[in-house]
C-alpha cells in the first residue's frame, strides 16, 4: 500500500511539517518461496514502492527508505518502508490525499515514527516531553500563586489615605490575596494531574 502521510509536528518550540513517504505489503510464505531470496526481494519491492508512492519527490527517489520487517507465526511477512520528508509540495500534496480505513492505519503508524525520528527519541519520548510540559504550565502557575500571596502592599508613611497610588496598592493586594490560593491550587492541581495521567498511561502501555 503505497501512501503519502502528512505530519505536523506542534510541540513548542518545534512545529515542522513532514511527509512520510511510505510502502506497505505483506507476503505469504508461498509468495516468498517463488523466488530466490525471497525477503531481499521483497525488500526490492517496497523500495520500489515507496518510491511509486513519490514520483515526484527527488528527495524520495535517491533516499534509501527505512525498512521494518514483521515476520508472521504462519511464515508471511509484513515490510514497511519508509523515507521522512520535509518538502513543502509533498506536504501539500499529500494533505489533498483523503485516507481510507486501512491508509489510516498506516497513517498513524507513520507519525508515530516521524515524531520519533524527528525528535530523535526513545519510544516514550514524546510522552516524557508532554508531561513536562503540563508540570511546567503548572509550576509557573503555583509560582505566580506564591507571589500574589506573598505580595503585601506597605502604604507609605508620607502618603494620604487618599493617595491614588495608596489606594491603587490597596487594591491590588485585596485582589492578589483574593487570587493567590486558586491560582495557587490549580498550579498544583495542574501537576497532580499530569503525574497521575502520567503514571495511568504509563501502567496502560505496560500492560498493552
Ligand atoms: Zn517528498
Amino acid at each position: 500500500m503505497p501512501l503519502n502521510v502528512p505530519v505536523t509536528i506542534t510541540l513548542p518550540p518545534l512545529d515542522r511539517s513532514y511527509t512520510v513517504h511510505t510502502d506497505r505489503q505483506r507476503w505469504s510464505a508461498d509468495q516468498l518461496a517463488t523466488v530466490p531470496d525471497g525477503r531481499d526481494f521483497m525488500e526490492r519491492a517496497v523500495r520500489r514502492g515507496v518510491r511509486e508512492a513519490a514520483l515526484s519527490c527527488a528527495y524520495a527517489q535517491f533516499t534509501p527508505a527505512v525498512i521494518v520487517t514483521d515476520p508472521h507465526p504462519d511464515g508471511s511477512v509484513t515490510m514497511t518502508g519508509r523515507v521522512l520528508c520535509d518538502n513543502k509540495d509533498c506536504h501539500t500534496a499529500a494533505q489533498r490525499h483523503h485516507l481510507d480505513a486501512a491508509e489510516a492505519i498506516e497513517a498513524k503508524a507513520a507519525a508515530e515514527w516521524a515524531f520519533e525520528k524527528d525528535l530523535g527519541l526513545a519510544p516514550g519520548g514524546l510522552r516524557e516531553r508532554s508531561l513536562f510540559a503540563r508540570m511546567s504550565i503548572g509550576i509557573i502557575l503555583t509560582a505566580v500563586g506564591t507571589a500574589m500571596s506573598t505580595y503585601d502592599y506597605q502604604r507609605p508613611d508620607n502618603l494620604s489615605g487618599n493617595s491614588l497610588s495608596a489606594v491603587f496598592g490597596q487594591q491590588a493586594d485585596k485582589m492578589c490575596n483574593l487570587l493567590a490560593y486558586p491560582t495557587l491550587a490549580a498550579g498544583a492541581l495542574t501537576v497532580l494531574f499530569a503525574l497521575i495521567s502520567h503514571i495511568a498511561t504509563d501502567r496502560t502501555s505496560k500492560e498493552g
